[in-house]
């Protein structure tokens, strides 16, 4: 078997690359507006009610309707799942792993396609889009390659007259609840990851980016998966969400999304109903803060580089995004010019066109959100550049910087999950890692230094699960940088590492006598 290798991203400075791109967005554009069944055991079970999918860049253009499932119907896909975990067990890891070897060389060969309909559903422009698509083939690729490590399980000792073993057994019926902001990576990654460990899975992806989710059932269905063992179920969470989530059948629940729905599951899913004869596992990946230091001894061009595309990069809608920025106080005003600099040559606007840096935030409720945020900085800032937005067409923002803010302000504590970037002062080092361990969270961060004493200090003492030096801090790789928080920000499930499947199972300890 091949090594496994990240998907390399696509040029789009070559003419080749932007058509090839184009010709994606045509595909898409055929199949704009479809309706999208329930998928139950492999059955199409189409539904009155519909989950709406629009484009956040233009609210007229509809992406595809949804049918969305009620309490019957997830029952009926519990029941679907659950009887298929008794046959789904028992195939071989080989095959599993073999399934997501074909389904990611089908997304490989239709990537534009799958980036273009993300640029329509889910509003990244083309790089993002493309990473997105690329982190997918690489979970495919990883996990399959992950389980075939694991099948065997570790060595044990066995004294003479005795044969021990310890395997990894699946859990059973999974809940796969997957955000709208990594549309198909992590709503692909979560899923298959359930999969290849021999689990089945009930997926429940974010309305706002169902249609994606659909098509990529379809091709897991094309590289051979049996029915039933994913089955699609998109619907409300209040409704479908808690229903399942509560439901004694479920083995585990697999979460990626906000700290408040987060939580909320956490709770829930301690609860042990009626029938029930398990504890239920909860994977969650929620929120995050994350900031970058820039120390006096950093590459300030380097520093000012980072936090812009790491707070700006998908509207700042990634829970790794950057949204605070401390820098040590003499290179403090250097490197506010140099970001606010650099942000005025950032372009916004419908991410179709590759020339917009930045495209729309995902929906009203968002654009609501941010924009109180951007009146709570007034306050509590000195506004230094965006603060306005547009939702006439789509729902766009302006990126947004905001200068000394206070470490406690709420600008610096509360996840905005848009475009804004708050800066704050810190008097030295020290203080500075002390402000950037400040927050209830910790997913990523990022420090800026040149001095080898205070890196160490930092990979000591800066409290995130993903720390990076002297550069960004979005943009984890599938394999190199398994990714997952510390505090509110989950379980620390490290996706995209190689001990993420594991926690889809449990150990299992067979000894014979001879
Ligand atoms: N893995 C992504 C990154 O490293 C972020 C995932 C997320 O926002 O949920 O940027």
């Amino acid at each position: 078997m091949i090594p496994y290798k990240h998907e390399p991203f696509t040029d789009f400075s070559q003419k080749d690359n932007q058509k090839a791109f184009k010709e994606g967005l045509k595909a898409v554009g055929s199949y704009l507006g479809q309706d999208y069944p329930l998928i139950i055991g492999g059955e199409r079970v189409t539904t009155e009610d519909k989950i709406v999918s629009v484009n956040p860049a233009n609210k007229e253009e509809l992406i595809g309707r949804v049918s969305k499932a009620d309490k019957d119907l997830a029952e009926k896909a519990m029941n679907v799942a659950y009887d298929t975990f008794q046959t789904w067990r028992k195939v071989k890891p080989e095959t599993r792993a073999d399934i997501l070897f074909r389904a990611s060389a089908i997304v490989r060969r239709r990537k534009h396609e799958f980036s273009a309909l993300l640029t329509k559903e889910a509003g990244k422009p083309w790089k993002e889009a493309d990473a997105d698509t690329a982190e997918a083939i690489d979970f495919m690729e990883y996990y399959g390659r992950q389980m075939l490590r694991i099948k065997d399980g570790f060595p044990v000792e066995s004294r003479p007259g005795e044969y021990n073993q310890f395997n990894y057994i699946p859990l059973g019926v999974g809940v796969v609840i997957s955000p709208w902001n990594f549309a198909f990576a992590i709503m692909a990654g979560t899923a298959v990851a359930a999969i290849v460990s021999g689990n089945t899975v009930l997926l429940k992806p974010a309305s706002t980016t169902s249609v994606v989710a659909a098509k990529f059932i379809e091709v897991l269905e094309e590289a051979g998966l049996p029915a039933g063992v994913i089955n699609y179920v998109p619907g409300s969470g209040a409704e479908v969400g808690d229903y399942l989530v509560d439901h004694p059948k479920t083995r585990f629940i697999s979460f990626t999304g906000s700290r408040e729905v987060g939580t909320r599951i956490y709770e829930r899913a301690a609860m042990v109903h009626k029938g029930q004869k398990w504890l239920k596992r909860v994977i969650a990946e929620m929120g995050g803060k994350d900031t970058i230091v820039v120390d006096s001894e950093g590459d300030l061009e380097l520093a000012a580089q980072s936090i812009v595309a790491s707070a700006f990069g998908f509207s700042g809608q990634k829970c790794s995004a950057c949204s605070r920025a401390v820098i040590v106080e003499d290179v403090y005003d250097r490197v506010l010019d140099r970001a606010v600099e650099l942000t005025k040559e950032l372009t916004v606007g419908d991410p179709v066109d590759n020339d917009n840096f930045m495209g729309p935030v995902i929906d009203q409720a968002s654009f609501d959100k941010i924009m109180s945020y951007v009146e709570i900085g007034k306050e509590e800032g000195k506004l230094m550049i965006g603060g306005e937005g547009d939702n006439s067409k789509g729902f766009f923002v302006k990126p947004t910087i905001f200068a000394d803010v206070a470490p406690d302000a709420r600008l610096m504590q509360e996840e905005i999950f848009g475009p804004v970037v708050a800066f704050s002062k810190a008097k030295d080092f020290d203080h500075a890692l002390e402000i950037a361990n400040n927050t209830e969270y910790g997913l990523t961060g990022a420090v800026i230094t040149n001095n080898r004493a205070k890196i160490e200090q930092a990979r000591e003492d800066f409290h995130v699960g993903n720390l990076y030096f002297n550069r960004g801090c979005t943009g984890a790789i599938v394999g190199y940088q398994p990714f997952g928080g510390f505090n509110m920000s989950g379980t620390d499930s490290k996706a995209g590492g190689p001990d993420y499947l594991l926690l889809h199972m449990q150990a299992k300890t067979t000894s014979e006598t001879l």
